[in-house]
């Protein structure tokens, strides 16, 4: 048995890992990729006192320093349900096994949702990306595009403005969706055109990097190119919580709702990262999170009998 059971081995998961074994407490990892979606990243240039790394340093890193403590890793494993028995907690694994703790910290992240458009596999982290904090300061003064019109899009839109040299953003439905405010705020820019009612049905590159878009207007079906040094897909992020629907709190978007211990609505599961409904979801969050929500572990074990 664990007195922490961490479910995901992401930033957010390797850092509640040495927050909870430093506590002396019996801790665990279930992960389905150690690393998470870090792995999927190329340059890092805002993890704060590294000015500069990649995505497969860091995750050596994270590994290197979660092996340093007593922690019972185990990768390339997923969770498919959990249940409370008891005062103890159930995770229940794919491969049949069932891992019974004190406490779990739920850590399984998010992933970006993708146009799934010919393109955008081949050039990402090549110009396809899906985070304008970490990745906008690559394309100073170039053009770029933003697909999505919601708040995230309009956002990113904004954002990307002020450092970027022009922005299209492009939307699926006849208008955009977010805030009044925000949209005021984009119409205000002279470096921003507006295309709506717009269907991406390609990115294209040149020497292994993006040079632009092809969309078709739904209303003329007419075929139109763009070209542009990077598009921001900015079509929602998805939490992984398919596998909790039933036991823990989620928000409408499927993010676990936590208090600012990180527990969830279930006594004794924490969460934390990009799983759950604190927003800006970035690698120094995530480990931010972690560590609160080990803490928050911690307290819980102290605090409850478990003979
Ligand atoms: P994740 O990193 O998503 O980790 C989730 C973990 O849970 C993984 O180990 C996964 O395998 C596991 N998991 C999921 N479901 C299950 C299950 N059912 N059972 C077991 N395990 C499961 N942030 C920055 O700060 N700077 C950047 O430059 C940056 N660039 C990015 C570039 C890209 C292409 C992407 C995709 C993201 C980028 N981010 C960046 C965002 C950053 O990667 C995330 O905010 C961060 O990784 C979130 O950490 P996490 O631990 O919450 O979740």
């Amino acid at each position: 048995d664990f007195d922490v059971l961490i479910v995901g081995g992401g930033p957010a998961g390797a850092s509640a890992s040495i927050y909870a074994s430093r506590k002396g407490i019996r801790t665990g990892i279930v992960a389905e990729r150690f690393g998470g979606q870090v792995m999927d990243t190329m340059a890092i240039e805002n993890f704060i006192s590294v000015k500069e790394t990649e995505g497969s340093k860091l995750v050596a890193a994270l590994e290197e320093h979660v092996k340093e403590y007593d922690v019972d890793v185990m990768n390339l494993q997923r969770a498919k349900g959990l249940k409370k028995n008891g005062k103890m907690i159930e995770v229940e694994l794919e491969s049949g096994a069932t891992l019974s703790s004190k406490t779990v910290i739920l850590a399984t992240g998010a992933r970006w949702r993708e146009l799934g458009v010919p393109g955008e596999k081949e050039y990402r982290g090549h110009g396809v990306a899906y985070c304008p904090h970490c990745d906008g300061p690559l394309f100073k003064g170039k053009p770029v595009a933003v697909i999505g019109g919601g708040n995230s899009g309009v956002e990113a839109a904004i954002d990307l403005a002020g450092i970027v040299g022009h922005v299209t953003l492009i939307e699926f439905n006849g208008e955009l969706r977010a805030d009044a405010v925000l949209q005021k705020k984009l119409f205000s820019l002279d470096n921003v055109e507006v295309i709506t009612g717009a269907q991406t049905t390609e990115i294209t590159g040149d020497d292994g990097k993006v040079n632009g878009l092809v969309y078709i207007d739904r209303g003329t079906e007419q075929k139109h190119t763009v070209e542009l040094n990077a598009v921001f897909v900015q079509i929602g992020l998805l939490p992984n919580t398919d596998w909790l629907k039933e036991t823990i709190e989620l928000s409408k978007f499927g993010e676990i709702e936590i208090d600012n211990h990180g527990q969830t609505s279930l006594p004794g599961v924490f969460a934390a990262g990009d799983v759950t409904t604190i927003p800006y979801k970035q690698i120094i969050m995530a480990m931010g999170d972690g560590a609160r929500a080990a803490l928050g572990a911690f307290d819980y074990l102290i605090r409850n009998d478990f003979d």
